[in-house]
């Protein structure tokens, strides 16, 4: 399963936050069993409005939403990338994960200490980006010298040392390896090197509940910077969803709508970083359960069949399919085939986002 990890300097919320992720996965858990891998990976249900409507249509027992795993990465302080507090440890939990939710600090509190003494989102993010780059700068550097002796005798490597040479002119400026502009060739190279400062990001700036619906200037500041990396920012304030889970489920909209919006923040950011890993969500429904699967971007049918079991991929026939958008508006399966909106699709078939599939099958 591919893996976000929530990144951020201390006490800006990142434990607040993922304790949600895991609360809210927990309470679903009649829908599916819940895991705790490790203390820190938490199994997240990605919320999908779909699945409900769908659910109406089919008559189903059960809805099973689709899951991705969030890793809570201990603090991150100054000077991580020489090994201060956890160190080394903190920057091989992140080169592990798929993507990085950059948790910022956005409200004010005086009980809660600002490593830095004071509220400063564009210094914290250059804090963290500083340590992620010069984590980067040694490995890089570390290959290009290896690369460089190699490639005295095999001339294929040149192509890999000039691609290191310009991410070590970046890195040397504070430059993220995500802004040098590197083609999906020269990225599939490098891939074994891991670099944090390559892997896609999402902000997610964390705001008093005072600030949910408006946002404030904290979050503008950090809008500019990811505006750079053409990142996504979330508002949330991990403190609402830390209370929401505390209410009884019948006075959470309330709560919500006293503070003039309709969530904490939570799903948006759940959906986003889902979206940001290249995953893409393909629907079955049936009187027994109306349930979302999680494919990567591109994949063929049989390969997402292979998804709900080995056998399907390894018998398939054939995938009908109907975008979920046309059977909802044809309101049944009957009505979608009597519209001409079922197709049968075969082994060469890219599976879309939102298609509803019945896989046929050799068992
Ligand atoms: P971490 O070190 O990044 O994991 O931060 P924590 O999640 O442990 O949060 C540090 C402190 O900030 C805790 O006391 C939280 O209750 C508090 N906190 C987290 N989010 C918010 C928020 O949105 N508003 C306020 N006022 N406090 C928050």
């Amino acid at each position: 399963m591919l893996r976000a990890g929530i990144v951020g300097l201390p006490n800006v919320g990142k434990s607040t936050l993922f304790n949600a992720l895991v609360a809210n996965a927990k309470a679903e858990a009649a829908n599916f069993p819940f895991c705790t891998i490790e203390p820190n990976v938490g199994v997240v249900s990605v919320p999908d409005d779909r699945l409900g409507k769908l659910a109406e249509i089919s008559q189903s027992i059960k809805v099973v939403p689709t899951r991705m795993e969030f890793v809570d990465i201990a603090g991150l302080v100054a000077g991580a990338s020489k090994g201060e507090g956890l160190g080394n440890q903190f920057l091989a939990n992140i080169r592990e994960v798929d993507a990085i939710v950059h948790v910022v600090r956005c409200f004010d509190d005086d009980d809660i200490i600002h490593v830095a003494g004071s509220v400063d989102p564009v210094r914290d993010v250059e804090v963290i980006d500083l340590e992620l780059v010069l984590a980067d700068l040694a490995q890089v550097e570390k290959r290009l010298e290896r690369s460089r002796k190699q490639a005295r005798g095999n001339k294929d490597l040149l192509e890999e040392v000039a691609i290191l040479e310009k991410l070590v002119a970046a890195l040397n400026e504070g430059i993220p390896a995500r802004r040098v502009g590197l083609t999906a060739e020269e990225q599939e190279l490098i891939k074994s090197l891991g670099l944090l400062t390559l892997k896609p990001i999402i902000y997610a700036t964390n705001v008093t509940e005072d600030d949910l619906a408006t946002g404030n200037d904290w979050v503008e500041q950090v809008k500019a910077i990811a505006a750079k990396d053409e990142a996504k920012v979330v508002v949330i304030s991990a403190q609402v969803e830390s209370e929401l889970i505390e209410l009884p489920e019948e006075e959470r909209q309330d709560f919500l709508a006293s503070l003039g919006v309709t969530e904490g923040g939570l799903k948006s950011l759940i959906r986003a970083t889902y979206e940001l890993l290249g995953l893409r969500t393909y629907l079955t429904t049936g009187p027994q359960e109306t349930r979302a699967w999680t494919i990567i971007s591109g994949m063929k049918a049989p390969q997402a069949a292979g998804v709900i079991h080995t056998d399907f991929e390894r018998g398939f026939i054939r995938a009908e399919t109907v975008a979920y958008e046309d059977l909802i508006s044809c309101g049944s399966m009957q009505g979608a085939k009597e519209k001409g909106l079922v197709r049968s699709e075969g082994k060469e078939y890219v599976v879309q986002e939102g298609d509803v599939l019945l896989f046929r099958f050799n068992v």
